[in-house]
């Protein structure tokens, strides 16, 4: 590998996006090179031996190591903040892969209630086939945190801001709980993205990423990301990753690598029309309530201001005359599509209660607040004064 500028430790982030990571091949390309390769050869079976033993470095096979995987963990773990980074074929499989790793019979967890769907999965129903056992708390309330701490409790997991509430939780109480307990904190970051927020800068021990959100942006390929520290690296995930292939594509890989270049510029464009957004619906009459973190209203907004570096490109929002009112307003819509997909520079708005909170008991969804006329608009990169004139014909229709 050749021609690589030297990375300075005063980059800043922005430059970061750009150039860290980078590994040149003889070529010199400009371009980080997709190496789509499953394998690599070996100049003598000396070298091939040597390898296997870990005597010297290299790649040997796709499953654990390719040079364009390899950049993009380089450049999240620059971004980040965080010693080291594996990326996975998707956020459940980084998700999954932090819990299975490092778990066994008899421990426990505690995981704030508001989460992914497929994550609250992996803790209720996965994690007890195996015996180890979790408790749910309400994720703003650290007492909560405090209480459902036990001597076997090795993983503390939330996701802020959360899915669809946009509810916060206070990273740096939280890790200091976790630490005290010997315990380990997991922050799923996929909302928020490295632009907008560096959770281990609170003290998070482990992040979780799914890049198939923000950090593609474009709506087009499937991956994840985990970013810890050496020691989790060394004692549990490398061996796992490596002996039970969660591995993300190549071609994904370079898709991802290459947004990361965009991630800083395309957040900020997404906050911008998203605040526009929030602001608009908080003036219509049937709009009930607008959920957005960077308003003054919304409850933690002043703990929002602290850990995030803008409100982030998702706004949830009630309206008057439940399930009913909000199919018109989905149906009538214009511009935004109908999808439970977000982060995409298309704009997206889907129906919780019916679609990604579906499974979940009317209980349940009453605890967390999602409403019959609750709606989540990932707010894209069209032009603002579009969106809110679709969404101002589509509010006539509701
Ligand atoms: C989408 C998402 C996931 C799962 O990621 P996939 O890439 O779809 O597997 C996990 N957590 C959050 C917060 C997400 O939005």
């Amino acid at each position: 590998m050749a021609t690589n500028k030297t990375p300075k430790k005063s980059w800043r982030k922005r430059t970061l996006a750009v150039r860290s990571g980078q590994m040149r091949s003889a070529f010199q390309e400009t371009s980080e090179a997709l190496f789509l390769t499953s394998g690599y050869a070996y100049e003598a079976a000396e070298e091939a031996e040597a390898r296997f033993k870990g005597e010297i470095g290299g790649f040997q096979y796709s499953r654990f190591g390719n040079p364009t995987v390899s950049m993009f963990e380089a450049r999240m773990a620059a971004l980040e903040g965080a010693p080291v980074a594996r990326a996975t074929a998707t956020g459940m499989a980084a998700v999954s892969s932090v819990f299975l790793s490092s778990l066994k019979t008899g421990e426990h967890v505690v995981a704030a209630k508001e989460m992914f769907g497929s994550c609250r999965y992996v803790i209720e129903t996965i994690l007890p086939r195996f015996g180890i056992g979790f408790t749910l708390v309400d994720g703003a309330d650290i007492a909560q945190w405090q209480a459902a701490m036990k001597p076997q409790t090795r993983l503390l997991f939330l996701e802020t801001p959360s899915n669809p509430m946009l509810s916060l939780c206070d990273l740096k109480a939280v890790s200091k709980i976790a630490e005290a307990g010997g315990a380990r904190l997991i922050v799923d970051n996929a909302f928020a993205s490295p632009a907008l927020q560096r959770p281990m800068e609170f003290g998070a021990h482990i992040v979780v990423h799914s890049s198939t959100k923000y950090i593609d942006g474009q709506g087009r390929a499937l991956g994840g990301v985990i970013l810890c520290r050496e020691d989790f690296l060394n004692e549990h995930l490398q061996q796992f990753i490596r002996n039970t292939g969660p591995s993300i594509s190549p071609f994904n890989a370079w898709v991802h690598l290459k947004s990361l270049e965009t991630l800083d510029l395309r957040m900020r464009a997404h906050c911008e029309n998203a605040a526009r957004v929030a602001d608009f619906l908080a003036e219509q009459k049937k709009v009930t309530r607008v959920i957005y973190p960077f308003r003054a209203d919304h409850p933690q907004h002043n703990l929002a201001r602290v850990q995030m570096d803008g409100g982030g490109g998702v706004v949830t929002f009630e309206v008057a005359g439940g399930k009913a009112a909000a199919f018109r307003l989905a149906n009538a819509l214009g511009l935004i599509d109908i999808s439970n997909n977000l982060g995409d520079t298309k704009s997206l708005l889907t129906h919780p209660e019916t679609t990604t909170h579906q499974k979940l008991t009317p209980e349940a969804r009453a605890a967390l607040g999602v409403t019959s006329g609750l709606l989540r608009l990932s707010v894209g990169l069209e032009d603002a004064d579009d969106l809110c004139e679709d969404l101002d014909q589509a509010l006539r229709a509701a």
